[in-house]
């Protein structure tokens, strides 16, 4: 099993880094990051969406391990205290994995620019920066609402706790092959209407959104952002890859829900 490790800059997750590949070293474990079948992220989320970048080419042979140098969270099974116990289960594990859902992301121009398609973990958004976004939305083949506003987002299952939640999206159970669009302060009056709410669409739908204006457009794909000229659609769908976690540790969804956003609340009147 060969093994890469991530970690974030803060000196916490260095140091876990350090003892961690020390540690692996010793159980006789190789390390390489160049083709790792064993992605361990030490850091938070945000360390595990950049793992997933720098290793999306890999998708198929590579499952992801998070440590959390702070609270559990999304992505991260692992606490930073338990280097020891994780390299027990790597010894003893039988290559299980959880596998989840990821969104393709297709860019069309006017001009000669090829057409890109980039695959996110969390989300991809856009925005028009320069004034009021107005597209017609399609799904599958047919127009369903003509949009105006600062924006549309959509997100996969496991990124609707991230930012699709900010914008008012649904927690979605991961096992759901789903992905779900969110309007960013949409226009809704009596010249201008879309849907409202989030939506959320099946494994065999596609989203496309056809841009009415030759503007300069803004691309968040999760952490990354980029500036769009001469873009004229963006397709959203449900990728044929999927995220793969070694799975002898995995947090139940709901129960990591409740940790991140419920917590213990004593309530005075029972
Ligand atoms: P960032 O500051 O690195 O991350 C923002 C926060 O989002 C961090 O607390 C991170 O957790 C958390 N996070 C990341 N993925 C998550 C997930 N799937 N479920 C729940 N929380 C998650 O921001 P960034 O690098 O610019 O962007 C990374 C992600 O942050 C984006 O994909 C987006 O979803 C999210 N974000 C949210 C908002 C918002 O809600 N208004 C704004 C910008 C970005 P850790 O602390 O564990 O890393």
């Amino acid at each position: 099993m060969k093994i890469a490790i991530v970690a974030n800059h803060a000196k916490k997750s260095q140091d876990v880094a350090k003892e961690l590949k020390e540690k692996l070293a010793l159980a006789g474990f190789d390390l390489d990051c160049q083709v790792p079948s064993v992605v361990i992220t030490v850091g938070g989320d945000g360390t595990l969406l950049s793992a997933f970048h720098q290793y999306s080419h890999l998708l198929e042979r590579v499952r992801f391990i998070g440590v959390h140098t702070g609270h559990l969270g999304f992505y991260t099974d692992w606490r930073d205290y338990e280097i020891d116990l994780l390299i027990k289960s790597l010894t003893e594990e039988k290559r299980q994995r959880v596998s989840y859902p990821l969104l393709e992301v297709t860019l069309e121009y006017s001009d000669e620019q090829p057409t890109k398609t980039l695959i996110a973990l969390n989300e991809a958004t856009i925005r028009n920066i320069e004034r009021t976004m107005v597209a017609d939305v399609y799904i599958k083949d047919e127009c369903f609402e003509k949009y105006r506003g600062d924006g549309l987002s959509v997100s996969t299952p496991t990124g609707s706790t991230a930012y699709s939640k900010s914008l008012g999206g649904a927690v979605i159970n991961p096992k759901l092959k789903a992905i779900q669009m969110n309007e960013i302060a949409s226009i809704n009056n009596l010249v201008y209407r879309s849907l409202g709410s989030p939506l959320i669409i099946a494994q065999d739908e596609w989203i496309r959104i056809d841009l009415k204006r030759e503007d300069h457009y803004q691309l968040h794909l999760d952490h990354f952002v980029e500036s769009q000229v001469n873009l004229v659609s963006v397709t959203f769908k449900l990728s044929k890859k999927e995220i793969h976690f070694a799975s002898y540790r995995h947090t139940q969804f709901w129960r990591r829900v409740n940790d991140a956003f419920i917590g213990k609340i004593e309530y005075k009147d029972e």
